[in-house]
């Protein structure tokens, strides 16, 4: 390893703390040997150090350490009515797993922030305990099963590669229809794997003036579309997710030009579909992420409250989104839009 990588490595992760538990596993082991300049701490359980009170998210997020843990119970959870299921709930039932909490990206929205307790990251080692839960749950009817939820797993690829302890399992379970949402530009993730039926890889791309404005570490549009164009090439299945959506005075007029020109960069027949959303959150949530966002501007807008989730009011959704539509219907068929 090349010092300059050697360094990068090290400045990484601050700590990595791992479960007794977590020892004795092959990404434990990985990870320890990938890293071996950083402080390691053994832990009786993640919990101890991810859910202890008075963290500073903020400070964490600059430097966050890792925690390699022994996931316990509930492998699958039931997806949440805030989330597009795509069309699948009539006939399969939608599930989202986590492997990582949390991130490497710091997106200004992020409901993890409201979530967790910690911005650390919390990996799961146990990826045979996983793959028995997806099975149980397939054994009963086919699954719709997100797994990029609470994280960005491409992003965090050269980290710990997830999808390759997955693939051969998610090749051999063809009613299994997964789902890895990203913003990530790592295009050698295409060249290197090989594309499946059941897969679906959905881009999250934004107008480059809402990606500086708050999606920070994430890559650059630019960058984003080059990684869809190396997936459709290399025959992955492709989704594209205009999700979420702001309705801003500063904002609202680089939809119509940012729609225009993702396809004159993408071939509008080679995509399976689009997800489209407007910025959305749980109250709770909400709440939570505004007592310490103090100096955000998305945190101190006025938001329509209904049933708990916070987001803007059904007219002024309503308006948007049929001018959006009036642009995307263009290039798709209004029923290859999937909207929440
Ligand atoms: S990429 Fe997704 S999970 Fe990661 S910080 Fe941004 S919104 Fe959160």
């Amino acid at each position: 390893m090349g010092s300059s990588l050697k360094s990068l490595n090290k400045r990484l992760f601050n700590t990595i703390y791992v479960e007794e538990a977590a020892y004795g596993y092959t990404i434990t082991r990985e990870m320890l040997q990938k890293y071996p300049d950083c402080p390691v701490i053994p832990i009786r359980h993640y919990k101890d150090v991810f859910n202890r009170t008075n963290q500073h998210y903020a400070i964490q997020k600059q430097y966050p350490s890792l925690i390699l843990a022994v996931k316990g119970n509930q492998f699958l959870y039931k997806g949440p009515a805030v989330c597009q299921d795509f069309g699948h709930s009539g006939h399969s039932a939608f599930y989202y797993t986590s492997f990582l909490l949390n991130c490497i990206f710091n997106c200004e929205y992020c409901y993890l922030q409201g979530m967790y307790p910690s911005a650390n990251i919390v990996a799961f080692v146990n990826v045979e305990d996983f793959k028995f839960a997806m099975e149980q749950a397939v054994m009963k009817e086919p699954v719709f099963l997100a797994i990029s939820y609470d994280t960005d797993l491409i992003g965090f690829h050269n980290i710990i590669p997830y999808y390759d302890y997955f693939c051969d399992f998610f090749a051999s379970h063809s009613e299994l229809y997964v789902e890895i949402r990203t913003k990530s530009a790592n295009q050698t993730f295409y060249q290197n794997h090989t594309p499946l039926e059941n897969i679906i890889i959905a881009f999250t791309l934004s107008p480059e003036e809402v990606i500086q404005k708050y999606e920070r570490h994430t890559p650059a549009l630019e960058m984003r579309i080059k990684a869809v164009q190396v997936a459709i090439k290399h025959g992955f299945k492709v989704r594209i997710c205009f999700d979420p959506i702001f309705i801003h005075p500063e904002l609202d007029n680089l939809y119509e030009p940012f729609f225009h020109y993702i396809f004159t960069q993408i071939d509008p027949g080679s995509i399976q579909d689009i997800g489209y959303g407007f910025f959305r959150m749980s109250k709770h949530f909400f709440k939570r992420i505004e007592k310490h966002q103090i100096n955000s501007q998305l945190f101190s807008e006025k938001y329509w409250v209904d049933k708990d989730v916070v987001s803007y009011s059904p007219e002024l959704q309503e308006k948007i989104k049929s001018k959006h539509f009036g642009i995307l219907t263009q290039y798709v068929k209004e029923t290859s839009i999937v909207t929440i």
